[in-house]
């Protein structure tokens, strides 16, 4: 009704029965002229109203930068050996790096970054693993229990892979059941990595790897990362960054820009879901 020209008015006041009204023409036309002052209103409060809700509202995002800048300098802190329930294994790495020095903690960074920003855009909680690219740690233990207190709707670590220079593509780590905590979030990660696969593919234009996995996806119970992770919660090897093409990709911001892009579709994706 309040959508009714005047002139549609007026022949439904003629022809009440072919608009639909039950009453007669006359208190049609006298219920439109009632209702006006209060559309008026209506309207006006609109204008007043709060933004619209962003889509990830209420979502909590942890990423986990992989590695830490400063890792190489502390080989004593950082081959502490920890469990992660299925083995013991040190508490962090130094990462890979690229043939001209270009190094994985500093890639992850810079992505983990960049999508974290993208995400508290679309209305996402985020919280990173590590607070800046030049300290030690934390071990893999701690960085899933970040995300693990944060209680995260969704959680990614984010990798660069240090393979022969021949080998190329991205892939996905999914977690395994290991009789463990992340049993019961094993179903979860798994539609959380065909999600990251699906976007990282179209947004990024990388291949599925040529060298691990199947169809860029891999199954692990021997990441701690993962094993000790009781929220949803993938790895996203982004590449290769001893192949010098992907290399030359990792190192150009716009290049490490569409991979954040890319995996906070595949987030949103899962958590819309
Ligand atoms: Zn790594």
């Amino acid at each position: 009704m309040r959508a009714l020209p005047a002139s549609l008015l007026a022949v439904c006041g003629l022809i009440a029965s072919a608009c639909g009204g039950t009453g007669t023409g006359g208190a049609a036309a006298g219920q439109a002229a009632s209702e006006s002052p209060a559309l008026q209103q209506q309207q006006g409060s609109a204008k007043e109203a709060p933004p619209e809700a962003e889509p990830l509202d209420g979502k909590v995002v942890v990423i986990d930068p992989g590695h830490n800048g400063g890792n190489a300098r502390n080989p004593a802190a950082i081959n502490r050996q920890v469990d992660v329930l299925t083995k013991k294994k040190a508490c962090d790495t130094t990462g890979t790096v690229t043939p001209s020095g270009y190094t994985e903690a500093a890639f992850t960074w810079d992505v983990s970054n960049r999508l974290a920003k993208i995400l508290k855009g679309r209305g996402a909680t985020v919280k990173l693993t590590r607070n800046s690219n030049d300290g030690v740690g934390p071990c893999i233990t701690e960085r899933a229990a970040i995300g693990n207190r944060a209680k995260a709707d969704a959680a990614i670590s984010v990798h660069a892979d240090g393979a022969p220079a021949s080998a190329r593509g991205f892939h996905v780590i999914i977690p395994k059941k290991i009789n463990g905590p992340v049993d019961k979030v094993v179903g979860k990660s798994d539609k959380l990595g065909l999600a990251v696969r699906a976007a990282f593919a179209k947004g990024t234009g990388l291949p599925y790897s040529t060298y691990v996995g199947s169809q860029a996806l891999s199954y692990r119970n021997d990441l701690g990362g993962l094993n000790l992770s009781t929220v949803p919660k993938v790895f996203i090897e982004c590449g290769n960054m001893k192949n010098p093409a992907e290399a030359a990709k990792f190192q150009d911001p716009k290049f490490r820009q569409r991979i954040a892009l890319a995996l906070a579709n595949g987030l949103q994706h899962y958590l819309q879901a």
